[in-house]
């Protein structure tokens, strides 16, 4: 008996800038931070929306008319973070809380700095600390930190029962951000990814075969979709298979070194019960068609074929393949 290869398990970071630009009400809203001035919106009912949005959650009416609410605030629910990740507000342990601002109806979520877990909860009094420089940005905020005043409806913006009405407009108003995404991941493809990534390292291709319908997967999932069992036979599929179908493309991906036009397919590996993707090279693109046998085509080093080619059989007959469409 040999015991289970361990699973693979790597890193994997999708990361992308999102730009975005702002209607009137998030540019007077973002612009208000950055002068320390925390703006809501009205609805048609007379509620306060902090933060504000453009259209009535409720009736869909465009909101315009813009109010300046308290710069303190209570909390009304809150979750403790005891190991801050980068890029979030702050680097030592926090509080994410949800402050309902003197004068709003709704809640903003921003991060609470506090000692401990033992020193929140809901309904303490919390005001905004500002961040040094501000540019126009929910990071205006740097944080909230404890109050000690005590009674709601005793912020900054004096009456909080009737939020003052503000025109939004400022110097030099903000109309657009970049927001930064980033999603940090320990990926593990499980076991049944692990062969086959595996085997692609000795340039094989393997799949599971359903025990109860006998489909092979390929790549495999640890799982038949259609029966619901689990995939535990083993199968080696190919190396050659049949173009089932595919498409010309003849848009230009950043980052991919392939000249346009090129084909990409769906091919059926002999042996396998669905068709994988791989680029048809070694032929050109207006040659290749249904049916056409390819062959795979390895580079130094690569972890995968870099394409497949005409292999110079005859082509298959539709029959033959006319499943794995
Ligand atoms: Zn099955």
């Amino acid at each position: 008996m040999t015991s289970a290869p361990e699973t693979l398990r790597a890193p994997l970071v999708v990361e992308f800038p999102f730009t975005r630009s702002l209607g009137p009400v998030q540019s007077a809203f973002l612009t208000g931070l950055r002068e320390r001035v925390p703006l809501g919106v009205r609805t048609e009912a007379g509620r306060i929306l902090v933060p504000p949005v453009e259209y009535d959650p409720e009736t869909a009416a465009e909101l315009r008319e813009l109010v300046e609410v308290g710069a303190t605030g209570t909390v009304t629910t809150w979750a403790w973070n005891p190991e801050p990740r980068p890029g979030q507000p702050l680097d030592t342990p926090f509080a994410w809380v949800l402050v309902r601002l003197d004068g709003a109806d709704t809640a903003l979520l921003h991060a609470l700095d506090a000692p401990g877990p033992d020193a929140v909860r809901t309904g303490m009094r919390v005001r905004i600390r500002w961040a040094a420089e501000r540019h126009g940005a929910i990071t205006d905020i740097a944080c909230f930190e404890p109050s000690q005043d005590g009674t709601a409806g005793a912020g900054e913006a004096g009456d909080a029962g009737a939020p003052r009405t503000h025109d939004g407009v400022f110097d030099a108003p903000v109309t657009g951000i970049v927001a930064p995404a980033r999603l940090d991941y320990t990926y593990s493809p499980g076991r049944a990814q692990t062969a086959y990534l595996q085997a692609l390292t000795e340039q094989r291709t393997v799949g599971e075969r359903c025990p109860s319908c006998a489909k092979v997967y390929v790549p495999p999932r640890g799982a038949c979709p259609t029966c619901g069992v689990a995939t535990t036979d083993r199968v080696e599929v190919g190396p050659r298979g049949t173009v089932t179908t595919y498409c010309i493309v003849n848009i230009k991906a950043k980052n991919l070194d392939i000249e346009v036009p090129y084909v990409y397919a769906h091919i059926a590996l002999d042996g396998a019960g669905l068709a994988l993707h791989g680029r048809i090279g070694g032929i050109p693109y207006d040659q290749v068609r249904m049916g056409l046998r390819v062959e795979p085509v390895w580079t130094e080093g690569g972890r995968y074929p870099d394409h497949y080619r005409p292999s110079g059989e005859p082509d298959a007959d539709y029959d033959t393949y006319k499943e794995l469409l």
